[in-house]
């Protein structure tokens, strides 16, 4: 079952104190490049590091007491499930894909989580996953196909709108896309003639491929700055794929080299340190993708990131991403 405006609602009662209340800021410089306001919703701020902690928070709530529970995560999911667990007194099993930085890696383990590392797509840790709900009883968390989950990450949407109900357009990295659902339907529910714009690197953006052929499809997962937005959204998926079909207006696809200087931008203008999939919204705009017509805001999703990457991305050296270089360039504005 979708979930409804209502659900998003009893999320933001079940999150209270624990993962709700980011602020909401401007940018200035980024205000000025794009023409109009530009706000930023700091997800970075929460207690794991990204927001994923709302709909993990939302799911992991209404979990029986005495089960344990396991979710696949391409880091930050796993992170929040882990901490959701840890206060509940709860066992959480952790499976990942080798493509996963260390830093998210160390990070769940830090929570008390176990944590599996199985092959080297998202697929793969979901079958590890599978397996241990079927072998060992454990409830399964899906990173976004969730209603739950999905209603948690929506209480994004009617934060902003609270705060700023004159907003006209969201930006929404976008990846299995259970944040886009959830604050697709919260802003659209409230206003709808907000304009709701999901975004995603231009290679392997799953629900982009899935949108076009009208059914989920599987995408070859490759390294991309933006690594909180690789993987698949599931063959079988139930809710997030109609939800993100019928609400988006739009999906933007962005280049690494665009989400390299986007997070130049956000480091230097903003002095925020974000993951690259944070500033997809920031670098559609900046490469002209996105116009914009009144007050906007996009979503600072996460910081987990990799420290070493993040320096040479500052410092304008090149990054290798698998077999392709994301070629370096010092920052200016
Ligand atoms: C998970 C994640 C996203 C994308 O969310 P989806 O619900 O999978 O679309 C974006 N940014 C960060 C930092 C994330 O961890």
């Amino acid at each position: 079952m979708q979930p409804t405006l209502a659900d998003i609602y009893a999320a933001a009662k079940v999150i209270r104190g624990v993962a709700d209340g980011t602020p909401l800021v401007p940018s200035p410089y980024m205000t000025d490049r794009a023409g109009a306001e530009f706000l930023l919703k700091l997800e970075n701020m929460q207690p794991i590091g990204a927001f994923k902690l709302r709909g993990a928070y939302n799911a992991v709530a209404a979990v029986p007491d005495a089960s344990g529970v396991t979710c696949c995560s391409t880091g930050n999911h796993g992170r929040g499930v882990a901490f959701a667990a840890a206060r509940r007194g709860m066992r959480a099993v952790i499976c990942m894909s080798e493509l996963v930085p260390q830093a998210k890696v160390d990070g769940i383990r830090a929570l008390g989580a176990d944590v599996h590392i199985k092959g080297r797509s998202q697929d793969d840790a979901l079958a590890e996953s599978h397996r241990l709900v079927a072998e060992e009883g454990l409830v399964e968390i899906s990173p976004f196909d969730d209603p739950l989950v999905i209603a948690g990450q929506g209480t994004i949407g009617l934060e902003i709108l609270q705060a700023r109900p004159d907003v006209t357009t969201l930006l929404v990295p976008l990846s299995g896309g259970g944040l886009a659902a959830g604050v697709a339907l919260a802003a659209k529910s409230i206003n709808p003639a907000i304009r709701v714009i999901g975004i995603s690197m231009d290679r392997g953006a799953a629900m982009h491929e899935s949108i076009l052929a009208g059914h989920p499809v599987e995408v070859e997962e490759v390294p991309s700055l933006a690594d909180s937005l690789g993987g698949g959204i599931g063959m079988q998926n139930r809710l997030s794929f109609p939800m993100c079909r019928d609400l988006l207006d739009q999906i933007v696809l962005v280049t690494e080299d665009e989400i390299y200087h986007a997070m130049q931008v956000l480091y230097y203008e903003d002095r925020i340190v974000a993951e690259g999939a944070c500033v997809v919204g920031l670098a559609a705009v900046l490469s002209g993708k996105v116009t914009l017509d009144g007050p906007t805001a996009t979503i600072v999703t996460g910081r987990n990131l990799d420290m070493e990457v993040f320096t040479r991305i500052i410092t304008g050296q090149d990054v290798q991403l698998g077999d392709v270089t994301v070629k370096g360039k010092p920052y200016a504005a």
